[in-house]
């Protein structure tokens, strides 16, 4: 039934990918089983609801999948943080380091109004570099970052504590 449903059960391990030695976890087959999909996106609604936020915003690519339907349930607004030269107009930037090498997130400059209340959805936590740097930049434009919330957390890489914020996962592995 829908309250025990095991959410586990609809997450695959795909060993080496996206490089060998990577287990990666696949939330492709949580997202094509209508029943699972459904139980996901009403439990992270449960989740997310009590920090009451203005706006969610989505890191690409598949944070936009589950922060779409999250805001449509929780009757917020959606913003988009996105990699280089994919967003119109002015934008604001932040770059951060990887294992090799660094990435940068743009956010539209005028997306918050500066004290918005804001919560940041990604489908995975693994080191919490992602987020960490998403939280850097909806900052920079002024948001109130009340909290992160994703699908899947690996909480053997400790991401959680390299964030200042309250996590909620829905699933986590060790
Ligand atoms: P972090 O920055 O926390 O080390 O890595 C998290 C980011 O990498 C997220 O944007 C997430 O989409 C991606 N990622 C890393 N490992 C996995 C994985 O095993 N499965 C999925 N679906 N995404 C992953």
């Amino acid at each position: 039934t829908t309250a025990t449903m095991d959410l586990k059960q609809h997450i695959r391990g795909i060993p080496d990918f996206p490089k060998p030695g990577i287990l990666f976890y696949d939330i492709s087959t949580l997202m094509r089983n209508a029943d699972a999909w459904q139980v996901a996106m009403g439990r992270v609604t449960h989740a997310v609801a009590p920090w009451a936020p203005d706006m969610l915003a989505a890191i690409e690519s598949r944070g936009f999948l589950t922060a779409a339907p999250l805001a449509s349930r929780l009757g917020c607004g959606l913003v988009m943080l996105r990699k280089p030269g994919k967003l119109p107009g002015e934008t604001v930037a932040h770059s951060y380091e990887l294992e090799y090498g660094s990435d940068t997130l743009h956010i539209q400059a005028d997306a918050i109004v500066p004290g918005q209340r804001v919560v940041v959805m990604d489908d995975l936590l693994a080191t919490g570099g992602t987020l960490a740097a998403s939280i850097a930049l909806l900052r920079k434009v002024g948001a109130n970052v009340v909290g992160a919330s994703v699908l899947v957390e690996l909480t053997a890489l400790g991401g959680r504590a390299r964030l200042d914020v309250p996590v909620r996962a829905l699933v986590s592995y060790d």
